[in-house]
């Protein structure tokens, strides 16, 4: 696909979508009715520009709006070959169909990434599947800095690949949001490889989810891989959705699943 007319869909889509966006976040008003280029303009990066790129991270500054051309392996392993150089998280969305990953990212820190949610909506319903990819780099040099032990800095490492609250009640309202016939995963790429999280289901009626915070602290001693896939075990148990009703018990909403990278594929 060209990135001229992926920039051309993506900016009809926003047209089109957004006045409906606003009245499901309670936003909408007179002017994202009858005039949403005047809301998009005022509001977002509309009218989208896209360009394409070779390289995952920006060189420097905002690398918002670049598209990279590759397939979903090639920009996994990209992401990860150079994990542990960046200081800040980054954002993507890959397109299987068309074999792009857009960078999505409008901000980012060392522990949050702000994409733009919007742009993820739109890719949704313009593609039967996308990939809301972000990262969450090694936390050892940090570590190291505080004196911590090596113990401590191997946790960081294994707490990398564990999604946190935001991440997954972010990516709950994306799934209330996005096209319903869409196919959405959502990942984290850390350290050791790729984290993937998706909903169960919408929810219920009446429903509530419910996160109770990441599992921490694991034991040192133990092979990463096993100890990220028994922490994913935890927090499967630990997002919940509670039906609110006496005799009913709360039920795992959230499926977890780890695919490690680069060196540690091999295990
Ligand atoms: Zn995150």
């Amino acid at each position: 696909m060209k990135v001229k007319l992926l920039t051309h869909a993506v900016n009809h889509e926003a047209r089109h979508r957004y006045h409906e966006l606003n009245t499901i976040t309670g936003t909408s008003s007179l002017v994202t009715r009858y005039l949403p280029r005047v809301a998009l303009r005022a509001r977002s990066e509309y009218p989208y520009s896209f360009r394409e790129d070779d390289a995952f991270y920006p060189a420097q500054g905002q690398g918002f709006g670049r598209v990279i051309r590759a397939s979903r392996s090639e920009g996994l392993s990209a992401i990860h070959e150079q994990i542990s150089e960046k200081d800040k998280e980054h954002a993507w969305t890959f397109v299987p169909e068309a074999g792009l990953w857009v960078d999505t990212a409008l901000s980012a820190g060392e522990h949050d990434v702000n994409p733009d949610r919007d742009l993820e909506v739109y890719l949704s319903h313009l593609f039967p599947e996308v990939l809301h990819a972000h990262t969450h780099p090694d936390k050892v040099l940090e570590a190291c800095a505080q004196n911590y032990p090596w113990a401590f800095s191997q946790n960081y490492l294994v707490e990398g690949a564990i999604p946190s609250v935001d991440d997954v009640m972010g990516s709950f309202q994306m799934a209330a949001r996005s096209a319903s016939g869409c196919k959405i995963n959502n990942g984290v790429v850390s350290h050791y490889g790729l984290t993937t999280y998706a909903p169960v289901q919408l929810l219920e009626r009446n429903g509530c989810l419910r996160d109770t915070a990441p599992s921490k602290i694991v034991h040192p001693f133990i092979d990463p891989i096993t100890a990220i896939r028994g922490a994913l075990q935890m927090r499967h148990h630990r997002v919940v959705m509670d039906p609110m009703i006496d005799g009913i018990p709360p039920k795992p909403a959230y499926t977890f699943d780890f695919e490690p990278l680069g060196s540690y594929s091999g295990r």
